[in-house]
């Protein structure tokens, strides 16, 4: 497998919260994050069906238009009760104004008009992408954090679904969590573990 050397590569998403992730995680490596926003790079849309499948549309399209290798992540909240959803249509469910507040009454309401007694379990899932722009070449990495939901959401840190997500064995959701815990035991970090090894 191609190695991933010192240098620039593109974060190829423009939620904020991403990418601050991601370039805490690649800090120790010598690479040099730049974000799509910042190349002016388009928002592909998600035309995919899998997380594997928009994590790679979006990497490969970021390579393309910058001449660089492009790193993607896609990543959604699968909760168990409702069949795997809101999963690739997490951001989605915030609407146009990326609400999540309305996102995650959503999630509630709906487990509870399917079955007040359903089991609370989800996970999150993340497909991180890495295209190089010359020869099309494409590497996928996918990671994993399971935990149970928890209402009325808690804690202000994070990002999208933090404050309903309680990890398992932990009692505090990944919103009451001090950013770099949750870097530590999340479904990017555990993607990235499998990237680091793999690539770096
Ligand atoms: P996309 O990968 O850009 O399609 O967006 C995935 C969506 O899933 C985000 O907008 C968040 O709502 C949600 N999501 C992904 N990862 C996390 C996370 O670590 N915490 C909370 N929500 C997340």
């Amino acid at each position: 497998m191609r190695r991933l050397g010192p240098g620039k590569l593109v974060i190829a998403s423009h939620n904020s919260g991403k990418v601050r992730e991601i370039t805490e995680l690649l800090g120790p490596y010598g690479i040099e994050p730049v974000s799509a926003a910042e190349l002016d790079l388009p928002e592909p849309d998600e035309t995919g069906v899998t997380f594997v499948d928009n994590a790679e549309l979006k990497a490969r399209l970021a390579a393309d238009l910058s001449g660089l290798p492009a790193l993607a992540d896609d990543s959604g909240l699968c909760v168990d009760a409702l069949d795997g959803r809101p999963g690739i249509y997490s951001a989605r469910w915030a609407g146009e104004d990326k609400d999540f507040g309305v996102a995650m009454e959503r999630v509630h309401r709906e487990m509870l008009e399917r079955d007040p007694e359903a089991g609370r379990s989800a996970h999150f899932v993340c497909a991180l992408a890495i295209a190089w722009p010359d020869d099309g070449q494409c590497e996928i990495f996918e990671g994993r954090v399971d935990g149970t939901l928890v209402w009325p959401p808690r804690g202000e840190n994070g990002f999208g679904y933090d404050p309903i997500f309680q990890p398992i064995g932990r009692d505090v959701t990944f919103a009451e969590m001090a950013p770099a815990d949750k870097y530590a035991i999340d479904h990017r970090a555990d993607a990235f573990r499998k990237l680091v090894a793999a690539l770096l």
